[in-house]
């Protein structure tokens, strides 16, 4: 998953170090908001963004199924969806966002799977999207080559050295 998804994170210091609220220094603050992902991700629970339509702020770049791409459109962020075919033994056929291949997924819509284009040398992170009619899209994001390292704070680490 993207790192975006800990959007809220400091939206949370920021209401936690408010004068007016409880007022702490940024560092408590922040070791707050990880205590409470700890205490929420221990009981099972996860916060996940809103897709809202009306959001603020820029929006992705999503091409439609329909729309045929230049590579040069295909940077990292931008969303392609995709149509499917069924394939055999619960998969199905993806068609790539870059080229005339095909990608050929389990058919599990909770699972965010890593697809690379040998051919055009591109990664993307792709789930499977069911549209309740019987078929499934198929929603490509572009991601970087390679796997980025996130450096976040480690919560109870002990300082090294
Ligand atoms: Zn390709």
């Amino acid at each position: 998953m993207s790192e975006d998804i800990h959007g809220y994170r400091p939206i949370l210091a920021a209401l936690l170090t408010d004068p007016a609220q409880l007022a702490l220094d940024l560092d408590r603050a922040e070791h707050l908001v990880g205590q409470m992902e700890d205490t929420l991700d221990a009981a099972g629970w996860r916060i996940t963004p809103v897709q809202r339509a009306d959001a603020a702020g820029p929006r992705p770049t999503v091409f439609g199924p329909t729309t045929t791409l230049i590579l040069r459109q295909l940077v990292p962020g931008v969303y392609v969806r995709r149509y499917t075919v069924l394939g055999r033994g619960g998969t199905v056929w993806a068609e790539m966002p870059c080229c005339d291949r095909q990608a050929r997924l389990p058919l599990e819509t909770h699972t965010e799977f890593r697809v690379q284009c040998a051919s055009c040398r591109l990664d993307y992170t792709v789930v499977l999207v069911d549209e309740n009619d019987g078929g499934y899209t198929a929603s490509f994001q572009v991601t970087d080559d390679g796997t980025p390292i996130i450096a976040r704070r480690r919560r109870g680490a002990r300082p090294l050295g």
